[in-house]
């Protein structure tokens, strides 16, 4: 049993060797990703939910490994964020996103996800400012998206930072709303101009009466402070139908249309008619 148990070890020892190697070649390759130009934003659509016309894109981020192919942001923007690569790719994002975005019509807005870890960087307000005045955006079409964790651990700095970038005339989201563990007291403090609500509470919404009743409070509670309010994750017509019956004014998600790459003959092309 001994000699099984030290096999056993010897086994998770490996497992644990090969992954540290992995996450290290991942690191390698993830760094010379930027220079290799294999990173591409897709853009997914977010609409009015009683309209269906589309307002915006997010921009979501999608790493192109010359030998593993699309990867998918989970996979790689942890190793980004604990090696600190994620200030270059996240500098990266967000100037493509506003390049690109000025390429549109002027009435779509563009999302850009930030990390915390960007969001506590001391060169964010800079480098916002500079994709704004290099892409010729207009501030009101840039909107961040942040979670709820970067406003634990420095309420005054938080707070600090998001106003600040108010005061460049962009918008912010709050984004995977209901999926973290603050208290609901900041939603008062800090002056978000979205509420997303979170994926996990939109599928399964037409059958889970107690998830109704979740997305019901989370609009009723977003447009009483003043917030506009977007679901995530909008699959099929009954969940657009609750939503548009519950008063949320946007939604996102595969029934509108799917992240893809996009020109700006696609986003003069993208209307009603597509949907
Ligand atoms: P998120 O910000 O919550 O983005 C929404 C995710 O849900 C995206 O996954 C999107 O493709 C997916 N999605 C959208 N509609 C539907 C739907 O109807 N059904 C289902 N099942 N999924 C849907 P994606 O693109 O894999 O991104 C995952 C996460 O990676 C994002 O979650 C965001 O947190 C992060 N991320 C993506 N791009 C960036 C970026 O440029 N910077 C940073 N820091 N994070 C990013
Ligand atoms: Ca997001
Ligand atoms: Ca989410
Ligand atoms: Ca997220």
């Amino acid at each position: 049993a001994k000699e099984a148990g030290r096999n056993t070890f010897a086994f998770f020892e490996d497992k644990m060797e090969e992954a540290i190697l992995l996450r290290r070649t991942m690191e390698g390759d993830l760094r010379n990703a930027l220079e290799n130009e294999e990173l591409q934003l897709h853009f997914q659509p977010q609409a009015r939910s009683d309209t269906r016309s589309i307002v915006g894109f997010e921009a979501l981020l999608r790493w192109n490994h010359p030998e593993k192919g699309l990867i998918a942001p989970n996979n790689f923007i942890p190793v980004a964020e604990e090696s600190g690569l994620i200030i270059p790719i996240g500098r990266w994002v967000l100037n493509e996103a506003c390049a690109q975005a000025s390429q549109w019509p002027e009435r779509y807005r563009v999302g850009v996800n930030l990390s915390p870890v960007q969001f506590c960087d001391e060169y964010l307000i800079q480098e916002v400012e500079g994709a704004l005045a290099r892409s010729g955006l207009t501030p009101e079409r840039l909107e961040l998206e942040i979670t709820e964790s970067v406003l634990i651990h420095d309420d005054r700095r938080a707070l600090n930072t998001l106003r600040q970038l108010k005061e460049l005339g962009i918008t912010i989201a709050l984004d995977d709303f209901g999926t973290g563990y603050s208290s609901l007291s900041y939603l008062r403090r800090f002056p978000f101009d979205r509420l997303k609500i979170d994926r996990s509470f939109v599928s399964g919404v037409t059958q889970t009466p107690e998830l109704a009743a979740i997305i019901r409070a989370v609009i009723d509670l977003g447009q009483a402070l003043g917030m506009e309010v977007i679901a995530e994750g909008v699959e099929t017509e009954p969940e657009l139908e609750l939503l548009r019956n519950e008063s949320c004014d946007e939604v996102q998600g595969y029934l509108i249309g799917r992240p893809q790459i996009m020109d700006g003959e696609t986003a003069k092309h993208v209307s009603n008619a597509n949907l």
